[in-house]
């Protein structure tokens, strides 16, 4: 019974429980250490691009820089025909190399081809332009007749015949017109033309960089706040299950429990479990102390009230604010059915007894076995006409147990009675027993009640 009764038990385990919710906090944990860092990521590539562009600008500047460098020592070189500029330019040439350095840097850089084409270009022109600048310095060094030997580029380089035919002044004045000139000017507008393209272009893909990382961000701090949002959620759900599944059911349990009810099938499955066995014990025990009581306070062979039951029940109607009839029944000169027929037949006898009073009374009545063969009637809510009554039903009771149909030998009873008009009184019981004893005195099998 007890079985089929917990398995019937539906409802969330506590562990269950617990482990569902561990398992759903790690992973929104594990999400949201994941948004960090890809947030933090994000914001690093952010400021990464801005600092790419920075240093793109700066790379720029160093070919357009560059580039005006040889310019200017080219230039200075053919109006001063000092060698130290020819040195300067060739060092900035071959040594220095700022022009390619930036560019080798620029390739570093995630560029599109699209923009770094320009640059390339500028590079390009640069380079075109440093043969215009080299044959310029190769006239004036031929003017000046300055030795070319530590000069690889100017020895390689060789001056038309028409050039070579030139007096120095002229070759002079050729090399100042190259250097000088609106072609040169045009070439070097060109060069400035496709580095500025290089910047602006540079600045638009760094701010659409910039928006596509910021977008990026954006939506990873979104994810966080989504993250942290569920794990709010999460939590409150917790709490509130924690609440009914736990909470609530040890609250009313205690409750039950102080006040000795049985207790309520709620909450998890361990508390319904719980509440079942616990329901169980209660009604075993609640069963057990009836039998108890039932033993300490009825008598074992009629199964009516006992002596101590009758005692108890004296204290109680002693304060009773109404009229009652204490009877004391004896069975007439029952030592001879023992005597006679046996103790068995002396027990059924008392069994007879005790069943016709129990039912010649009313339910409202008490009736109890207090000596061997004597009984006690408590009539509550005793009438006046009471004696009267009383008088008619013992003398019925007579009738039957003198005339019995069963196999069981004739018995009849003595009946002393006294009333109260006010609960038990003390003497109630002196009194009733002086009638019974009047009773016996005259003849037995009758009833008597008790007169001052
Ligand atoms: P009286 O008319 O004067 O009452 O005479 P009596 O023989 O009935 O005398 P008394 O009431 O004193 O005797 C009661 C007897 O009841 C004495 C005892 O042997 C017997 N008795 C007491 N308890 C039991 C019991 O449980 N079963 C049986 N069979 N007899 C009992
Ligand atoms: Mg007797």
């Amino acid at each position: 019974m007890k079985k089929d009764r917990t398995k019937q038990i539906k409802g969330i385990k506590i562990r269950t429980l617990n482990l569902l919710m561990i398992l759903t906090s790690c992973i929104l944990y594990i999400l949201l250490l994941w948004a960090t860092v890809y947030a933090l990521r994000n914001y690093d590539r952010m400021v990464s691009a801005t600092e790419d562009a920075d240093d793109c600008q700066k790379n720029a500047f160093l070919v357009s820089e560059g580039s005006d460098y040889l310019t200017e020592q080219v230039r200075l070189f053919v109006v001063t025909m000092d060698r130290q500029y020819m040195e300067n330019y060739f060092q900035e040439i071959h040594i220095t190399r700022r022009r390619d350095t930036a560019l080798e840097n620029l390739q570093t850089y995630d560029i599109s081809s699209e923009t770094y084409n320009y640059l390339v270009t500028a590079l390009e022109r640069s380079n075109e332009l440093m043969q215009t600048e080299i044959y310029s310095m190769k006239l004036v060094s031929a003017a000046k007749g300055y030795e070319t030997e530590g000069f690889p580029d100017l020895t390689k380089t060789e001056l038309t015949l028409e050039d070579a035919a030139l007096s120095p002044d002229e070759m002079i004045q050729k090399a100042q017109d190259m250097v000088f000139g609106t072609d040169y000017q045009n070439f070097k507008k060109t060069i400035s033309a496709n580095v500025t393209n290089f910047l602006d272009q540079i600045v638009v893909d760094a701010r659409q960089k910039q928006q596509n990382r910021t977008l990026d961000l954006h939506q990873t701090m979104r994810t966080q706040q989504i993250l942290i949002s569920l794990l709010f959620i999460e939590n409150i759900l917790f709490f509130i299950l924690i609440i009914r599944l736990i909470i609530n059911p040890l609250q009313i349990y205690i409750s039950n429990i102080k006040n000795e009810k049985m207790l309520e099938i709620t909450g998890s499955y361990e508390f319904k479990y719980l509440a079942l066995t616990y329901n169980n014990i209660f009604e075993l025990n609640a069963a057990h102390a009836l039998t108890l009581r039932h033993q300490a306070e009825h008598d074992p062979l009629t199964g009516i009230m006992n002596r101590g039951a009758f005692e108890h029940l004296r204290e109680i109607f002693q304060t009773h604010p109404e009229p009652i009839v204490l009877l004391i029944i004896d069975v007439d000169k029952f030592k001879l059915v023992n005597d006679g027929y046996g103790h068995e037949t002396g027990d059924a006898v008392l069994k007879k007894v005790a069943a016709l009073l129990e039912t010649s009374f009313r339910s409202t009545d008490y009736i109890a076995r207090i000596g061997g063969d004597e009984f006690a009637v408590i009539v509550t809510n005793a009438a006046p006409d009471i004696p009267g009554v009383i008088t008619k039903k013992i003398s019925a009771l007579n009738q039957t147990l003198m005339h019995p149909d069963d196999n069981l030998p004739q018995v009849s009873l003595s009946v002393g009675g006294a009333l109260s008009k006010c609960g038990f009184a003390d003497d109630l019981y002196k009194k009733a027993d002086t009638a019974l004893y009047e009773v016996k005195e005259h003849g037995r099998c009758g009833c008597r009640f008790y007169e001052s």
